[in-house]
């Protein structure tokens, strides 16, 4: 390690958090599309700021029309190790307890304030990083540039643009996620299973069954309606059913129940308690009629039963080494007196394919007696743990830090999810929930410090 580099990034602690503090006082929400603005104001406001930072530090700086902005520490160099970060935040929301969330304050050894660790705060110690080797005068080989982009989070359109004019790097990091390393992004897998039926008027019915917001969440709120059933003898359901899964039964209309469970996002559908779930297993212990419409929803709870998230009676359920389980959780749910429409969404592990998964779904849906469509798989996104980038990457990190550096894999995506070469690399330290995208989000200035350490470490083991 590069002791002098070290002493830098310690002595110049107190000027990142200032400068970390302007940047989060801009609230980079995105906003809505203007000429040279395609985020609106906040996120242009923001990536000028950290693009003029940039050129103020002495970087070769460039923007991309305003969707991405770049600084390169030697622009003499052949372009070889990238750090892709964000200037874009997610909307503040509620329940913000220490400081408003575009009012950034140090309190007990954090920042505290929308950004912070998500993604102002890891794209400024990447910076950070870049200035420290570059005023100690460190002696590179190859070039090193940080890509600033301004729409991670709702949709990484821009830097679809900025790779559509430029080529990607040798190497690309993303210090957009959590230490050690993400070298595997699980494939995506979603189907849509529907059954049209003769509507029965026999009573009592369900009218209608409503849950889901979003098909990569597991539903919070289900809404049931039901006809010609006397309430009194849904109260014994309704709290076998609250009991059995851990959710809210509350009647909220004449013939209204509204079931209130717990969202989580789709690549970690056991941390939730699946509302929608909840729902059909009410409707399937109601005292209603029998019919075609009470038989599909019976027939989508066996193939999903509450709480199950490995898609075991989808007769998917699968594990390997590198990536682990498959996830699989039922989203979005639209269910009338003639059609039920349901739809879910499978995170899987590098070992899927079409004859495991695909094929086996398919199959298991339409022996229920339900219709089944799908877009197909989306591969997974994979670099080998053991290339010499990722051991060198984790090298930096186990250097740095005196703990042990492992490639892990997620469900989710990331930044790199479309780069060959790229994974997610810090800022956030193992076992820190610093609240990205909750109220009260933070970033430990020890973290800071560690993190810029371990960038400054990286690029020169990558790039000396
Ligand atoms: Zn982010």
């Amino acid at each position: 390690m590069n002791e002098k580099v070290n002493k830098w990034i310690d002595e110049h602690l107190d000027e990142y958090i200032e400068d970390l503090k302007d940047f989060v006082s801009i609230n980079s929400v995105q906003g809505s599309y203007e000429q040279g603005k395609p985020f609106g104001d906040g996120p242009f406001d923001a990536l000028n700021f950290a693009i003029d930072l940039a050129a103020k530090y002495g970087f070769s700086v460039n923007n991309y029309n305003g969707y991405v902005g770049t600084a390169d520490l030697d622009p003499a160099l052949p372009r070889s190790l990238d750090m892709l970060a964000h200037c874009d935040v997610v909307p503040a929301g509620e329940g913000w307890t220490v400081t408003e969330p575009f009012n950034p304050i140090v309190k007990d050894g954090r920042i505290y304030g929308r950004g912070t660790s998500d993604d102002k705060g890891p794209l400024l110690c990447a910076m950070y990083a870049m200035r420290a080797l570059k005023e100690c005068g460190v002696p590179l080989k190859k070039g090193v540039r940080l890509i600033m982009g301004s729409d991670e989070e709702t949709g990484s359109t821009d830097i679809e643009k900025y790779y559509a004019v430029e080529p990607e790097a040798e190497m690309t990091f993303s210090p957009d996620a959590e230490f050690p390393l993400i070298n595997i992004e699980k494939g995506q897998f979603r189907g849509e299973i529907s059954k049209s039926y003769e509507e029965s008027k026999a009573l009592p019915r369900l009218v209608s069954l409503e849950a889901g917001i979003a098909l990569n969440a597991v539903p919070q709120k289900a809404v049931v309606t039901l006809e010609g059933l006397d309430m009194n003898l849904a109260e014994d359901v309704m709290n076998s059913v609250s009991e059995e899964c851990g959710v809210e039964c509350v009647q909220t209309g004449i013939n209204e129940i509204t079931i209130t469970g717990v969202s989580a996002h789709a690549s970690t559908p056991e941390s939730g308690k699946n509302a929608g779930l909840a729902a059909l297993m009410l409707v399937s212990r109601l005292p209603l009629a029998p019919c075609e419409q009470l038989d599909a929803v019976n027939a989508v709870l066996k193939l999903f039963p509450y709480g199950e998230t490995d898609g075991k009676s989808l007769g998917i359920k699968m594990a390997d080494e590198e990536s682990k389980d498959l996830t699989c959780t039922l989203d979005l749910y639209h269910i009338t007196t003639t059609e039920l429409d349901v739809q879910f969404d499978s995170r899987t592990p590098v070992m899927a394919n079409k004859e495991n998964c695909e094929d086996v779904v398919t199959k298991s849906v339409q022996e229920a007696g339900l219709d089944f469509t799908s877009k197909g798989m989306v591969p997974p996104h994979r670099v080998p743990a053991d290339s010499p980038f990722v051991k060198k990457l984790l090298g930096a990190y186990e250097a740095v830090t005196g703990l042990k550096g492992e490639a892990m894999a997620i469900g989710g995506g990331t930044y790199v999810h479309e780069l060959k070469n790229g994974v997610a690399f810090g800022a956030v330290l193992p076992g820190i929930d610093t609240r990205m995208h909750g109220a009260d989000e933070f970033f430990d200035l020890d973290n800071i410090v560690i993190a810029t350490k371990v960038y400054a470490e990286a690029i020169i083991e990558l790039c000396s």
